[in-house]
This record gives structure tokens, sequence and C-alpha cells, in this order.
């Protein structure tokens, strides 16, 4: 680890001078604005702006770090992101004086995370969600069809995904509202209506598009990177009843749309870069459109841990790891725009539930259960078919360096009880 900041930073931290994670904050009395995650500080960019520091041509003239979302720099692009985060290096290194000595500077420069706000990153125009775990696909599909017909025909295929709801999107730590809706038992004779009784989370990571591309002009598969800015960690809230009764034949709607929260901090492919692994070869071996010539994916540890109201700590319940998805983003690029679909910057592409070929890196409930037939043990003697009102779900990442992390924080939301 030659790259050493000034700031003290341990090495469980998930924000090193190596990670430089790009979000919105706003302090205690002032405007949101961009800021970057180092140690337990944030770097306020506005603040940085405003003194010079951002104005080579990658920045075309702009002040993106000053608005309350940070699309105009995503859309940018990966010049603007590579020099941001080079100006950055150099200003927090330990062997840069500008903010180092300057203790009125540093002030003005530094904000404590425990003591501002986080918002949403980016506005979010769209929001997709994938299904590209081999292993979540085959589990639910078992539960369904049984073994022998758990993956649809077309999966091996295609990265198969459905069109989210984007308004409903939230930062970590916003509350989650029990959602309403049509349910029908299996050996009931008409659907009935009422609070779900089976909420889930879904343990997902979701990347974000920088600059765009226009209606009617797929991005080839080996440029996919150039739109692609970063990722975060992602809980796709779901109710299991109101899915069953809705879902078919158009996929999830009620059951998804209610609630989507996602992590503060977008961390950059630059800072992944270190933890970059091929992607395993795939069969049947993709069509062309979907075949890069060096496709990637990332070594990061996810998991999901579960507080109840009557619990003092959390306790882990699943451990998974990036690597368990069988298609790549560059691939979930690829497919989402080859019809000619028009991304823009600030979507949101995510995952699908990351689980892992184990039962203790399954990244749902419906699968840690098995659908509810054996309920989760809790060290209090607690036990869990589904969330329960009160309960905090939370789920963190990182990547694992020599004596360093390159880490996303968490995503948590409780559980609170429906409007009646
Ligand atoms: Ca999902």
């Amino acid at each position: 680890m030659s790259l050493k900041s000034f700031i003290d930073v341990s090495a469980d931290s998930h924000f090193p001078i190596q990670n430089l994670p790009f979000g919105i904050f706003q302090p205690r009395g002032g405007k949101p604005r961009a800021g970057v995650a180092i140690g337990d500080l944030i770097v306020d960019l506005s603040a940085l702006e405003e003194l010079g520091h951002f104005r080579s041509p990658e920045f075309q003239g702009r002040k993106p770090f000053s608005e309350d979302s940070l699309n105009a720099f995503l859309a940018l692009g990966r010049p603007a992101w590579r020099k941001a985060r080079a100006v950055l290096q150099r200003l927090l290194s330990s062997k840069t004086p500008i903010l180092r000595d300057n203790a009125r500077l540093r002030a003005r420069v530094f904000h404590a995370q425990k003591s501002v706000t986080m918002k949403l990153p980016v506005r979010i125009a769209n929001y997709t969600d994938f299904y590209s775990s081999y292993h979540h696909a085959h589990n639910v599909g078992t539960m369904l069809r049984g073994p022998e017909n758990a993956l649809m025909p077309n999966w091996k295929w295609l990265p198969v995904a459905y069109h989210g709801r984007a308004s409903s999107v939230v930062i970590s730590g916003s509350d989650v509202r029990r959602p309403q809706g049509q349910v029908k038992p299996p050996d009931a004779s008409v659907p009935t209506f009422g609070p779900t009784t089976s909420l889930d989370f879904e343990l997902e990571m979701a990347f974000l598009i920088g600059p765009g591309n226009s209606l009617g002009e797929p991005v080839p598969i080996d440029r996919a990177v150039d739109h692609i800015f970063g990722l975060v960690l992602m809980n796709d809230w779901s109710a299991r009843d109101i899915q069953a009764w809705e879902y078919q034949p158009l996929g999830p709607f009620l059951a998804k749309n209610f609630c989507t929260s996602i992590s503060p901090w977008m961390v950059t492919l630059e800072a992944l870069e270190p933890f970059r692994k091929s992607l395993p070869a795939q069969d049947p071996a993709p069509m062309p459109y979907l075949r890069a010539k060096d496709d990637f994916t990332f070594d990061i540890q996810l998991e999901a841990s579960l507080q109840t109201s009557s619990m003092n700590a959390a306790h882990v319940i699943t451990r998974s790891n990036f690597q368990n998805l069988y298609w790549s983003i560059a691939q979930q690029l690829a497919h989402h725009t080859i019809s000619g679909c028009n991304l823009q910057p600030g979507d949101l592409l995510a995952s699908g539930t990351i689980s892992g070929p184990t039962d203790e890196s399954r990244g749902c409930m419906l699968e840690l259960t098995w659908r509810g037939a054996n309920p989760l043990k809790l060290p209090n003697r607690e036990t869990r078919k589904w969330l329960e009102d009160g309960d905090i779900l939370a789920i963190s990442g990182w990547c694992q360096g020599d004596a360093y992390r390159v880490g996303f924080g968490e995503v948590s939301g409780r559980i609170v009880g429906s409007n009646k």
C-alpha cells in the first residue's frame, strides 16, 4: 500500500484513500452537495470546486459538485471521473501540504460523517433489476417447478430482467413501510386483502450509468464500461405473497415497487480495479453481442445481518460474493441496449439477488428459510420465516486488499407497520 493519506484511516475502514467513493451529503443547516468519503470524514467537493481544483478541460467548464445530485458529474464520463480521483488522491496524500498543513482550509473542506445526512447520490431516472445469480434462479425455480425444470429455457442465453420503479428507490436508513395488497393462499378459492405476511429482503448490488446512449444505438459490449460509473449495495425489498398472486404473466409489480434501498456511496470502477477477476467461461457460449474480449467481475464480499427489536446487536444471516453472478455488468448493459433502448446518466441497473452455492450464502429469506419451511434461528432464540415490524436488515460489502479495504459501507432499513 504505497498510497497513504494524512487522514487517519483504520485497516478495517471501508474508505481508505484507495477507495474515494462519491455521494451527496447535507451538513446541518447547509445545502446538499457532493462529497467523497475518507475514513470517518467527508471531503466537501463543492468547497474544493470553489477553490478551483476541478477546472481542467475534463470538467468542460461545469461545476458538477455544487449540485444536489451527481448526475451532471456522471454525464461527463470517465476522463472527468479519473481526473477528479487523481486530484483527490493528490490533495489527500500524506505528501501534499495544501490541506495537510492548513487547519482553516481543513475546517472548510472536511465534515464528520456522523454529523451529516446522506442523500440519494443521483436522481434515478430509470431502474432495472436483473436476475443474474445462477444459484438464486435455481433455488427459486426449484421451489416453483422442481429441480429438473428449475431454470427457464432462456436463462443461460440472456440476462433476464424487469423494469422496476425509480421513484421508490430510497437512501439507506429510510424506514420500510410494510405494503398491503392482494394475496391468495394456494388453498383459498378467492384472494384476500391486507398487509403482506411474507416481507423479504434481496441482497443485491447495482451499477450507475454515466454517459447514456442515443435511442436506437445499442452499446457494443466492449464499450460497456465507458458507460458505467460505479457500484452501490442494494436491497430489493419484496412481498412474496403479493408477488405469488400477481406475477403471472408480466412479472413483479406491487410486490417490488413499494421500496428499494441503496447505499449512499458510489464506489468507482477505478477503485474496484485491483479486485477485478476474469468472468468464468459460460456454457452455452453467449451470442456474439454478449461476448466481450476480456469480460470481468469483482471479488466483493457481501453479507446481510438482521437485528430484531429485542436484540442488542445485529446477527449475520448470510455471506455471499459478487462473483456469484453468472452474467457480467458489461453483458447486462449490452443486453439492455441491444434493442436500441437508451440509458441515461444516473440510471440504476441492479444484479438481482446474489446467492452462492451453499445454504449459508443464500441472498433472501425466501431461500434461507425455503419459503418459510425452515425458519431462521436467531441467537436470542427468536425465529423468523419473514421480516417482522421493528426488524432492521443491513447489507454490507467490501473488497479485502493487503491491510486495507475498499468498501461500500452498508444499506440498511427498518420495517415499520402498514398504513391502514
Ligand atoms: Ca430483485
